[in-house]
């Protein structure tokens, strides 16, 4: 039988290999090099050689042509210890590429010879588990999990469009979710809001969304703040979040939440439903209109009709919160195409969802070119159209 010394001294004497010194030299001159790293996933937590391509070794014949289409492409493959870069490479030799190398002494040669070493951060074990139907779409992978568990979301409102929209943020891997609602469970919020349970009547609402939360993935933070947001302390919550989900039920919260968003350049995911209808639309700042260019100032108290009077269909923040979480997850991975300028309506009866186009208003008393909103404004408190 063969032995494994004799095979590798053969693969060894055809192939060609670079030291260490040498890919530091061709690196450093900036010279066309596709450098490969074959190790295994648990291999490169503690480093790698900067600008190399991470394939693995169990795809890299099915993925090499990605980073090297051209036959004659300059390849430095390297390992750990540079036995399996030489197996590699005479594969890749054998597929037809004629410019392979492998690095001698594989990375811990290079390591040892104090040469930059870059680290990044991969997900965990759990983590890979957890997040696998994300992971295996080429559109998130595991670059767009490290984005969502890096993004930071805050949902106004743990209420109706609060309870989906929080349920498949969490599960999505969201590594900070901030909910802010000051209310208690009441039995009359069970009718929609999923976040909440029976024995949760009574208790404040952040808490009780904090526990079903937890249950759903205990691998994220998530922050509570049990108050109702007004222009004394919004401006320091939103700072620290990427992005604001608003799923508020009322108009006084609703400009305020329009208003800090434009002042601190945030994305305001915004969504609303009464009786049947919902609507969503997504506000940037500087790229799409605000939720003043579409309705510039609140309706005066009693044009707008009381809770009581209002209703809202129990299923219907279902289809609006979760429309609102895709659109979250879409901006924080930078995917397909967001409803920036669009409003998305949706009726239930008919079962028809609309697309208004929404434009920037010059005249916009906040994001025009001559506001009159230049400071937060606490509307008085009434009830609202809608029931979040
Ligand atoms: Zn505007």
């Amino acid at each position: 039988m063969p032995s494994f010394q004799d095979h590798l001294a053969k693969i060894k004497a055809s192939i060609r290999e670079i030291s260490p010194d040498d890919l530091r030299a061709r690196l450093d001159r900036k010279e066309a090099t596709v450098l490969v790293d074959i190790r295994d996933r648990d291999e490169i937590e503690n480093g790698f050689v900067p600008s190399a391509h991470l394939l693995g070794r169990g795809h890299l014949e099915a993925r090499i042509g990605k980073v090297a289409p051209a036959e004659d492409a300059p390849i430095v493959v390297y390992c750990a210890g540079g036995v399996r870069s030489a197996m590699a490479a005479h594969t890749l030799g054998e597929m037809g590429y004629t410019n392979v190398k492998s690095m001698a002494g594989g990375f811990g040669k290079w390591a040892q010879s104090g040469f930059p070493v870059e680290t990044r951060k991969s997900l965990t074990q759990s983590q890979l588990a957890r997040y696998s139907r994300h992971l295996l779409m080429p559109e998130v992978g595991e670059e767009g999990q490290l984005k969502l568990l890096a993004a930071k979301v805050l949902l106004i409102g743990a209420g109706g469009l609060g309870s989906p929209t929080a349920m498949y943020l969490a599960a999505a891997g969201i590594g900070t979710l901030g909910i802010v609602d000051g209310d208690t469970v009441d039995m009359s919020n069970l009718q929609r809001q999923l976040l909440h349970t029976e024995q949760a009547v009574g208790t404040p609402k952040v808490e009780s969304a904090l526990k079903t939360l937890r249950g759903i993935n205990s691998d994220i933070a998530i922050k509570t703040y049990p108050f109702r947001i007004d222009s004394s302390n919004v401006m320091e919550l939103f700072k620290d979040y990427d992005i604001i989900v608003d799923g508020c039920d009322n108009f006084p919260t609703r400009y305020l939440v329009n208003d800090a968003c434009y002042f601190l350049n945030k994305v305001n995911v915004h969504g609303s439903i009464f009786r049947f209808d919902g609507q969503v639309t997504v506000f940037k700042p500087h790229v799409g209109p605000c939720y003043r260019c579409l309705y510039p100032e609140p309706p005066p108290p009693g044009m707008a009709p009381s809770c009581a009077e209002a209703g809202v269909l129990g299923v219907l923040p279902g289809i609006v919160g979760v429309a609102q979480a895709i659109e979250t997850i879409k901006v924080v991975l930078g995917i397909g195409t967001p409803l920036i300028g669009r409003l998305l309506t949706f009726d239930a009866l008919p079962m028809k969802f609309r697309e208004l186009r929404t434009r920037k208003d010059p005249d916009c008393p906040l994001c025009g070119s001559h506001p009159s909103v230049t400071e937060l404004i606490d509307y008085e408190q009434f009830c609202s159209m809608d029931r979040g």
